[in-house]
């Protein structure tokens, strides 16, 4: 048994300081305050030194981890988020992908999962095919923008199978209900997301009984209804904001570019702390860094120098969060770690509770990684 003394417990509500946990076979067995809490003979000790100790974080959204994508190199991305405390990731698959392509990634990805360097790669998130390719999604190449037919999508959500956590799709598409019924049927704990999409509060709404429960990079690659010149008009942002089921996810950078300050905060008082999830994103486009953005580590640009996407990994977006909206320690852990693990359906990790996953990272009130202990291990 291991016994991580004078650790700062982060619990989902509140902290636990000058406290103790107990590790055993790969779970948290015990915890408490050490004044109360003996520590048993021959348990191997690690002193947190009074750091924080929060549950690992899950990033859901996730597309590659320094140079490396999830599509061509999963282990190398999976390992160089481990680094930044990310226990549990989702893969994420691109919507610009041929089908032939797609079933190869996702067969790599799938084995990825079974290499003991893949364990923190807990399952796919896909980020297509069925976008409008009007919102970020690839208006000119994108080879899913005709008709969505079973004959396309059937082996891809067969090959997929209970691997996928998440489908992202635009509810506007025509007969997207028919790739919705054929997902929820070969997979029935699958999520649905809204994204790259223009759909109607009431196109969005009629995919909720089908489980989508997910708004993907909340304001980011959505439209606007426009019913009446000069009127503002509703569709994917504010369904997302309205309905109390829809978590909410945030690519959140050091310099609000993907979402504005201002409207994370906005974000945060509509959506609530319980339906906010921090996201990735990440992605690696080698472009280089534009003379304004000189210092920014975060945000990834393409060779013209415009941004193409995030470099974050959770604990920089925690980071941000904190900074730009004045979240806590506790919240932010809730952001990248509990709601997501709810969100997707992971109900034995995301939080400090006896039984669940020993998934945990070391922090200071920053968030700068310590430590990492996956699966009851400590990986660094
Ligand atoms: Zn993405």
């Amino acid at each position: 048994m291991i016994a991580i003394k004078n650790a700062t417990l982060v619990m989902r509500d509140h902290l636990i300081p000058e406290a103790v946990l107990f590790v055993e076979d790969g779970k948290i067995t015990g915890f408490g305050e050490m004044r109360t809490t003996p520590i048993p003979e021959n348990c191997e000790i690690i002193d947190a030194q009074n750091q924080f100790v929060g549950p690992g974080l899950v990033d859901i959204h996730c597309h590659a981890g320094d140079c490396h994508w999830f599509n061509q190199e999963p282990l190398e991305a999976a390992k160089y988020h481990l680094s930044h405390g990310t226990t549990s990731i989702l893969a994420t698959l691109y919507f610009d992908t041929p089908k032939a392509d797609l079933l190869k990634q996702t067969a790599l990805v799938q084995a990825a999962m079974k290499q003991p360097e893949g364990t923190n790669i807990v399952g796919i998130y896909m980020e297509a095919p069925y976008m409008n390719p009007k919102f970020g999604a690839n208006r000119v190449n994108n080879p899913w923008k005709g008709p969505i037919c079973k004959e396309d999508y059937q082996e891809l959500i067969e090959a997929a199978g209970n691997d996928v956590r998440v489908w992202v799709v635009a509810p506007e598409r025509e007969n997207i209900e028919s790739f919705v019924q054929y997902a929820k049927a070969c997979n029935p704990n699958v999520r649905f997301a809204v994204g790259h999409s223009e759909a109607s509060p009431q196109q969005i709404e009629a995919l909720m009984p089908y489980g989508l429960c997910i708004g993907t990079h909340h304001t980011n690659a959505t439209g606007t209804i426009i019913n009446y010149p000069g009127c503002r008009g509703v569709c994917v942002d504010e369904t997302v904001n309205y309905n109390r089921d829809i978590y909410a996810e945030m690519i959140c950078d050091s310099r609000g570019i993907h979402v504005d300050p201002y409207m994370q905060r906005l974000i945060r008082k509509i959506k609530g702390d319980d339906r906010l999830i921090l996201i990735s994103d990440a992605c690696w486009f080698q472009g280089s860094t534009p003379e304004d953005y000189i210092g920014v580590t975060d945000l990834c640009f393409d060779f013209q120098g415009q941004i193409a996407g995030s470099k974050l990994t959770l604990d920089v977006a925690c980071r941000n969060m904190m900074k730009h909206t004045g979240a806590s320690i506790v919240d932010v852990f809730k952001f990248a770690s509990y709601n997501p693990s709810r969100a997707v359906g992971f109900l034995d990790r995301g939080e400090i509770a006896v039984g669940k996953r020993a998934d945990l990272v070391f922090v200071d009130p920053w968030m700068n990684i310590q430590r990492v202990i996956l699966n009851g291990v400590v990986k660094q």
